[in-house]
């Protein structure tokens, strides 16, 4: 690390061990665990346009490729492991230090390495809901369904985007079949927020009540492009809370942070650990 990274990490590091902190983590935490951050530095350009609700439920081949190439995708996400830097979240709440856990992303990496009550805005792709009876169920068990419905799909992707799409070509779609609701028959769609729908009213006031009684809001791995992650950092800049952004390129966030760490987030956050450093005094 060079002089003026240390200097940030020192400073940050002081932040964090002041404790209360609200995390907001985005996309790039979890490029470490294997999945692709479409906007970030090291992301290809995404090809697909990402789903939209009125596309989901108005368009059955629409819906057709979706489930295709989520299939193919969820072999990626549902194999990523949590990161050091996932890991690094789940100690500091375990230590105390956090007021709340947000994040945007919905492959469940925060809680796999630990955390808990985290509030998932965007939802999770490892759960499913019936959108005509309401039913809640596993992808693990739709997965099992779409494979067994599917003997002859073999297409295989050629990237995945860090919603659990991938890319293919409608040629791969051959012979792909959907399955529905097994209580209703209904049509069945993943636990996420698409493009084009809004955050659960419930998620989102439960987020800024995180964010009114935080000390520090710490950003992790996001430009802040959307406005769904953005706004909670113009609310804690409103509300006078410190505003602090790891993050590898550039943000839309810089105008309001008090804090800017550009750097990778696997070198920054397991050299975040205030605990650490009590104890290693407390121990000599
Ligand atoms: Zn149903």
């Amino acid at each position: 690390m060079d002089f003026e990274l240390v200097e940030q990490v020192t400073r940050l590091d002081g932040w964090l061990g002041e404790g209360g902190v609200v995390v907001l983590s985005g996309a790039g935490l979890s490029t470490d665990s294997g999945i692709p951050d479409y906007r970030g530095p090291s992301g290809s350009a995404r090809r697909n346009t990402p789903m939209t609700y009125q596309t989901f439920t108005g368009d059955p081949l629409a819906r057709r490729r979706y489930w295709a190439r989520s299939h193919l995708g969820w072999r990626t996400i549902g194999l990523a492991r949590p990161n050091d830097g996932h890991r690094a979240v789940a100690r500091w709440q375990e230590w105390g230090l956090l007021h709340g856990v947000i994040t945007q992303n919905v492959d469940g990496l925060h809680q796999a390495a630990g955390a808990r009550d985290v509030v998932e805005l965007h939802g999770n792709l490892a759960r499913v809901t019936c959108l005509d009876c309401g039913a809640p169920s596993a992808r693990e068990e739709l997965e099992r369904r779409l494979t067994a419905a599917n003997p002859g799909f073999t297409a295989v992707a050629a990237a995945v985007n860090a919603d659990g799409d991938v890319e293919l070509d409608d040629a791969g779609l051959d012979g792909f079949t959907v399955v529905d609701c097994l209580a209703c028959g209904g049509t069945l769609k993943p636990d996420v927020v698409y493009f084009g729908e809004t955050v659960p009213a419930d998620r989102v006031s439960r987020a800024f009540e995180l964010v009114a009684g935080a000390r520090m809001l710490l950003v992790l791995g996001s430009s802040l492009t959307v406005l769904s992650g953005r706004r909670f950092v113009l609310r804690a800049a409103k509300q006078g809370v410190r505003v602090a952004i790891v993050n590898r390129g550039v943000t839309r966030g810089e105008p309001y942070a008090d804090l800017m760490v550009d750097a990778p987030l696997g070198v920054v956050l397991p050299n975040l650990a205030p605990e650490t450093d009590t104890y290693r005094l407390l121990s000599h």
